[in-house]
């Protein structure tokens, strides 16, 4: 078990990819701490957990602020004793063109997932820093974080400061044993992107943006999450590993 006995602490850990994580990591031994705005859903994933028979705890989280932040970590760590790896899942995206995106929209997809991953990450490591001691961050990074398609800027300008933050955190915090990494996954089908798939030409535009010819599927994703937070890992540090069946390698002729 890769990560036995382990704290991972997940934001948007209600739905999705964040859910799936919070999953694959107590099938491999660890003690999640699960965020999320809404903490039913929390509580659901943190439920589901703990009827397979691991230990998982669910929290209410916004990571938009500071204390809601601070507290999770707090929390996080009185409950499960320890802290190991933190995953930046929470997330939205709008979809509307940059001629008609209110500076409303664009500030709240900035401050949930730019603001929101600084402000985890951050206080994520500054515990880490005070108990002397390393760990793994990885965020959610996605193929907008690399290129761009219309109708999200805000969404592309957030993912696009996810790798930048990606980076700068790797560089100032590798000598104290922390590592930061990302994933850029391509389209995966979740609550986020469901209505894409009640479409059938809009699913048809999906399948073929991707090299493998298919979406993907949030336990996919999370699994690449978590090779990125073993422990045995611990050379890969910055790294913006794409998990997008080949959407970034080039066009089909
Ligand atoms: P999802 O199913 O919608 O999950 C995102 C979770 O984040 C939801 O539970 C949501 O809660 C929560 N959240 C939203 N705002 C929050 C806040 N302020 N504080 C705490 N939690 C908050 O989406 P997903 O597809 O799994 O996406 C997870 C991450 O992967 C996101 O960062 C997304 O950008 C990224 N990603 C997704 C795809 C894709 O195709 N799905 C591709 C590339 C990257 P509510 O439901 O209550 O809002």
């Amino acid at each position: 078990m890769r990560f036995q006995g382990q704290a991972v602490l997940v934001t948007g850990g209600g739905s999705g990819i964040g859910q799936q994580v919070c999953y694959a990591a107590a099938r491999e031994g660890a003690r999640v701490a699960v965020g999320d705005l809404d903490q039913a859903q929390a509580e659901k994933t943190a439920a589901a957990i703990r009827a397979e028979g691991g230990e998982a705890h669910g929290f209410a989280l916004d990571v938009t602020d500071a204390g809601s932040v601070t507290a999770f970590v707090q929390a996080a760590e009185t409950t499960l004793g320890r802290l190991d790896v933190l995953v930046n899942s929470a997330g939205i995206r709008e979809i509307v063109s940059v001629l008609d995106l209110s500076l409303e929209e664009w500030s709240r997809v900035l401050a949930v997932n730019l603001t929101g991953t600084f402000l985890a990450s951050q206080a994520f490591a500054r515990r880490l820093v005070a108990l002397g001691q390393g760990g793994r961050i990885v965020n959610l990074a996605s193929t907008l974080g690399i290129s761009a398609s219309p109708n999200r800027a805000a969404y592309v300008a957030s993912k696009h400061g996810v790798v930048g933050i990606t980076k700068e955190m790797a560089l100032e915090l590798g000598d104290r044993g922390i590592r930061v990494n990302a994933v850029a996954p391509g389209v995966v089908r979740t609550p986020m992107t469901e209505r894409y798939f009640q479409d059938p030409v809009q699913s048809q535009v999906i399948r073929d943006i991707h090299a493998v010819g298919r979406w993907a599927e949030p336990a996919e994703v999370a699994h690449a999450i978590l090779f990125l937070a073993e422990e045995r890992n611990g050379f890969i540090t910055g790294a913006i590993l794409t998990v997008d069946g080949g959407w970034t390698i080039g066009k089909k002729m």
